[in-house]
């Protein structure tokens, strides 16, 4: 904890993160400037670690596509009039009347090249390669006065905070230890492979039944002839997203405050009675696909995707010959035994109670009754002793705003609207963008 006074530079707004969620923020602050004359202070900045806006580069696999409407973008449920909707991206790419006749959802691709579009628009705003490592809280009598964020070769000082840095990858405790070049999280598949390509393991392991564990399975399965992958599943095997009209209500802003109003229980049970509409379910068209490879395989006489399911994993052992896994039938309690080369981990991602960079002001925060951040409507956390210094959370409540303030699209144009208007009521303080 620092006492001195700070030599950061000081930046009146800044986000950890500019992926989507951080994204669709610089877009509401640069339609505010804009609005305003285009001069004077931006006041915004966010840091992103990447080297560019890319959405989940690791995960950009052919035939993907997104499974939410294009008209929830950064913008348009807040601002339809925006400069940087998915539409004016195919009007300048010249593509509006084609996409319009292409009859099936935008590929992941495309979505990924428009969050690139938008982050080259508004690249004042953000500086890449800046991978964020820790937040130091400056005092003044006890009393927080500022956040002096910090990362390899940087540090800024800012009073309002937002952290817009996305959920983290959920690996699991027995694969932990393990983690390097041949057992890895999905979220850096793509990256993991490039340098396997040279020696492309045949027999893969992969956990998990949502949509990257799917959509995993099927590339593995392409990579070489005889490639043999396990398909672990704690479930009965892929089953197909909620997709229903009725149930996808559930994305809808007013549904925020309903399920804010639960108590914890509430939530909870909440929780379980929507999660089938964004996790551990599938496409149709993908279910479709794993199920006749496996089929017309039997024809074939051949063997490329077995399923386990019912099954969790046991035990996990490096051996000579690649890893030895034991998986155990949740209901018989029948144990098998699995030789691999590799091991991919689609096992999701998670939010923890405390976000880890603010484990630094622990002392300043105030909890609810399950131990985690009191994050208001407006998604600034609650402080105590902490004079004008402000936190936000942008895409990192799930646990207290429900299903479409986590791992979607649904809120995030949205909540940028929110989160703006909240810090709209403080000073907007001078930038120094030569820095
Ligand atoms: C493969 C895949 C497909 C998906 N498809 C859909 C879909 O079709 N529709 C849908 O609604 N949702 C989908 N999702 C859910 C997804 O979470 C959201 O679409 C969206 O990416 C959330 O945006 P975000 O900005 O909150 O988080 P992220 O997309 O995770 O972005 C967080 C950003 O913060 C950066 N960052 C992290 N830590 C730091 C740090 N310490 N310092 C600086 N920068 C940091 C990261 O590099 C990243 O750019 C998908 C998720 C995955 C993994």
């Amino acid at each position: 904890m620092n006492h001195a006074k700070s030599t950061s530079p000081y930046i009146d707004t800044l986000s950890i993160g500019c992926g989507p969620a951080g994204l669709a923020l610089a877009c509401v602050f640069d339609e505010a400037f804009h609005a305003q004359g285009g001069h004077g202070m931006r006041g915004f900045l966010a840091l992103e670690k990447a080297s560019d806006s890319a959405w989940h580069p690791n995960l950009l696999l052919h035939s993907t596509d997104i499974n939410h409407h294009v008209y929830r973008d950064l913008v348009t449920p807040r601002n339809p009039q925006s400069p940087y909707s998915f539409a004016m991206y195919l009007k300048e790419k010249n593509r509006l009347f084609k996409f319009g006749l292409l009859g099936r959802p935008a590929s992941r691709f495309e979505w990924s090249d428009y969050m690139t579009w938008v982050g080259a628009k508004l690249a004042p705003y953000v500086r890449y390669e800046h991978g964020v490592q820790a937040i130091e809280p400056l005092l003044e009598d006890g009393e927080l006065t500022s956040l002096r964020v910090k990362g390899e070769g940087f540090s800024y000082e800012t009073r309002k905070l937002i952290l817009s840095n996305g959920s983290t990858p959920n690996v699991p405790e027995l694969f932990a230890r393990h983690l390097g070049s041949h057992v890895f999280h999905a979220s850096e598949y793509l990256q993991r492979l490039a340098l396997l390509k040279h020696d492309m393991p045949r027999r893969w392991l992969v956990l998990g039944s949502g949509q990257s564990a799917g959509e995993v399975v099927a590339d593995l399965i392409q990579q070489r002839e005889d490639i043999h992958v396990t398909s672990v599943h704690r479930s009965i095997g892929f089953k197909v997203a909620q997709l229903g009209q009725f149930p996808n209500l559930v994305f809808l802003p007013e549904r925020i405050e309903y399920f804010k109003r639960l108590d914890d229980e509430g939530r909870s049970r909440f929780f379980n009675h929507v999660k089938g509409t964004n996790y551990s379910g599938i496409d149709v068209d993908e279910s479709q696909h794993l199920y006749s490879l496996i089929y017309e395989d039997e024809i074939a006489g051949r063997e490329r995707l077995s399923m386990a399911v019912n099954a969790e994993a046991l035990t996990l052992q490096q051996v000579p010959d690649g890893y030895r896994v034991t998986l155990r039938d949740v209901f018989t309690g029948e144990v098998s035994e699995h030789v691999v080369d590799a091991i991919v981990l689609g096992t999701g991602y998670r939010q923890a109670k405390i976000p880890a960079l603010l484990e630094p002001l622990e002392e300043f925060l105030i909890k609810d009754s399950q131990g985690g951040l009191q994050v208001n409507s407006q998604y600034q956390v609650a402080l105590r002793n902490s004079g004008n210094v402000q936190v936000y959370v942008n895409g990192l409540s799930e646990r207290t705003h429900g299903i479409s303030d986590g791992q979607s699209f649904s809120a995030v144009a949205y909540r940028a609207g929110v989160i703006h208007e909240a810090l709209l009521s403080s000073v907007v303080e001078p930038v120094d963008y030569s820095i």
